[in-house]
């Protein structure tokens, strides 16, 4: 008897060159990595199958480690393992932070930082900390190896520069130089999507990097600046809230998506500031 699974394929690659070939020849494939959002889409009908390549056997887009000074997180991190690599703690804490906040434990040990970053939702919670940490994504074809800004990532609302023959198969981060801050605002503290995500870093000239407030995650130049050049923390609400273009949606109100940012930008600010305090409540 013929059931909906008898039109999916699964194919299993043990290596990531005989999945790069699956990917150019046996086209088009969709990966399935720790597979939290291809299941959503499975069962709501709005799957990109109905071909699909396993790339949970790939060794070669596992591990976090150090190359010389830049931090290298394999696509197939999960969140699990990022919250508790100590290097990842002491390089990049804020991406740790940002994974305590996905979804549950459960979603946690699935989900990895290359789904994540593929499924291209705006309000995905590692993007805006990416963003700010001025990562690079590392993409590989059978064709050979390209690394894209992450900032030049997305191209518009769930659509990247990624190609139908290619993988996401690691993110590099440079040294941040900064106190680094991030924040998740959420209907409650687990298993919810963001009405609005902020990451930032302060530095001479400050980094901040929002979710969920236009059709891709967005770093604000302008508020930047105005920060950088030493603006009140006032005027630079002020300019944010005019920089970001949020949009009513099942989740939030555009009105409230502007004044929670600008609410998080004073946060931050004194948060970091000299006398403040660096804090991040922690979801559970
Ligand atoms: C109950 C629930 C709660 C959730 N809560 C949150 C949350 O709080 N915050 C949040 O940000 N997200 C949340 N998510 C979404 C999801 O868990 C994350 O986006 C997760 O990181 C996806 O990773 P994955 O490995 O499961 O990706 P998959 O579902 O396997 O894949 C997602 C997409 O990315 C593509 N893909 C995956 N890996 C690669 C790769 N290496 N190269 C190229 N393409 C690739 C797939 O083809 C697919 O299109 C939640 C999901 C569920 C079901």
């Amino acid at each position: 008897m013929a059931t909906v699974l008898s039109r999916l394929a699964l194919l299993q690659p043990g290596t990531l060159a005989e999945a790069l070939r699956l990917l150019r020849d046996e086209g088009p494939l969709v990966p399935l990595a720790g597979c939290t959002d291809v299941y959503v889409g499975l069962h709501f009908g709005s799957a990109l199958g109905p071909r699909f390549l396993d790339i949970q056997r790939l060794r070669e887009l596992r591990g976090i480690r150090l190359r010389g000074e830049t931090l290298v997180i394999g696509a197939m991190a999960t969140y699990a393992e990022l919250i508790a690599s100590p290097l990842l703690r002491r390089r990049l804490p804020i991406l740790a932070e940002a994974s305590r906040w996905v979804g549950s434990p459960q979603i946690q040990n699935r989900g990895t930082i290359g789904g994540n970053i593929a499924n291209a939702s705006p309000a995905g919670d590692t993007l805006p900390v990416l963003a700010v940490a001025e990562a690079t994504v590392v993409l590989r074809s059978v064709d050979g190896e390209r690394r894209v800004p992450f900032v030049s990532f997305y191209t518009g609302y769930r659509q990247t520069v990624l190609r139908p023959d290619e993988l996401i198969v690691a993110v590099e981060v440079p040294p941040v130089e900064g106190r680094q801050w991030f924040r998740k605002v959420g209907t409650r503290a687990a298993q919810a999507i963001s009405k609005v995500v902020m990451a930032a870093v302060r530095a001479p000239h400050p980094r901040i990097a929002i979710g969920s407030v236009a059709p891709t995650v967005v770093r604000v130049p302008r508020t930047e600046a105005a920060l950088a050049g030493g603006t009140t923390i006032a005027e630079a609400q002020a300019v944010l809230m005019d920089e970001i273009q949020p949009i009513d949606d099942l989740r939030s109100t555009a009105v409230y998506r502007r004044r929670v940012s600008a609410n998080l930008l004073a946060q931050f600010w004194s948060d970091t500031g000299r006398r403040g305090r660096a804090r991040t409540p922690q979801p559970r």
